[in-house]
């Protein structure tokens, strides 16, 4: 299928990440307003949201993004299915206390309790028949972040962004939008004094960008910051040859943001 747009609510934008299991109270409605609009437009969407604080703390804690090395103890073990567990748990009450109550709608079915399936971090096995089917139904499937089971490692954390990176590989996706807590990708972290936003990266055909970014992350965060985030993106606009423009802005103001796109994008793709 065609989807016109992925949005991805960051951990960042919804949560106090360094607070446990702590969401931040405007943000929420502000996703849903956003998704909304979407769906007013008539474009196809799927949602990711992060997991920011809920989450990330239990998979900080107990190591879950190492996985399960090959020495470890029977002790260890029984702490180490403790805490994949913890951390699943905790990612479920962003899903269940937050999103049905809002009442929107289009947001009938989460499918990321069929669980996604990394090997060597990277997904393998994934729901795409039933993303696909909600879809065609014209309902919103919503993902988010999770820890999974990795077949070479044990465990794994997969990433939100991730997430999205395999829906693009896949799926025939126009836009891509990361809805975070700043106003996009800076040439150093945006708290530094003279951080500049920079306003296009161009992917050249080699998968590569001029910029070079300083980025430092949240202490809780297990899937890489902003860094990765940029990664992400250009992969996304790599690998669907500029097909699939990347968006990067604040979910409180969408009016400053990034476009991460291909060198070949003309102003004609950049406009629709
Ligand atoms: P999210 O959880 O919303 O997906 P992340 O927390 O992974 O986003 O990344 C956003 C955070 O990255 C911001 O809070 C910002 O302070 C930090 N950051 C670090 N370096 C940069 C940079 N060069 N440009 C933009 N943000 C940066």
């Amino acid at each position: 299928p065609t989807i016109d747009a992925i949005i991805k609510i960051g951990g960042s934008a919804i949560t106090e990440k360094d607070e446990l299991e702590t969401l931040k109270s405007s943000a929420l409605p502000k996703a849903f307003d956003v998704i909304r609009k979407c769906r007013e437009s008539g474009a196809t969407i799927i949602v990711v949201h992060g997991a920011g604080s809920f989450g990330h703390h239990h998979a900080k804690k107990f190591e879950i993004s190492k996985g399960i090395s090959s020495s470890i103890n029977e002790e260890a073990l029984k702490k180490k299915m403790m805490g994949f567990s913890l951390t699943r748990q905790s990612v479920q009450k962003v899903k269940s206390s937050h999103w049905y109550e809002q009442n929107i709608k289009c947001i009938k079915y989460h499918c990321s309790r069929i669980s996604w399936r990394t090997n060597k971090h990277e997904p393998v096995g994934w729901p795409r028949e039933t993303i696909c089917l909600l879809l065609k139904q014209n309902f919103v499937p919503v993902l988010h972040g999770d820890a999974c089971m990795d077949e070479s490692d044990g465990f794994s954390i997969l990433s939100g962004d991730t997430i999205i990176k395999t829906l693009c590989s896949h799926f025939d996706v126009r836009r891509a939008v990361f809805l975070t807590d700043v106003a996009g990708v800076y040439d150093r972290p945006p708290s530094e004094p003279d951080a500049q936003l920079l306003k296009s990266i161009f992917v050249k055909d080699d998968g590569t960008v001029d910029q070079v970014i300083g980025t430092s992350q949240s202490k809780n965060d297990v899937t890489g910051g902003m860094l990765l985030k940029l990664n992400t993106a250009t992969k996304i606009v790599s690998q669907t040859r500029g097909r699939c423009l990347v968006f990067v802005c604040a979910l409180d103001s969408c009016d400053s943001c990034n476009i991460i796109c291909s060198a070949e994008s003309t102003e004609a793709d950049l406009l629709n």
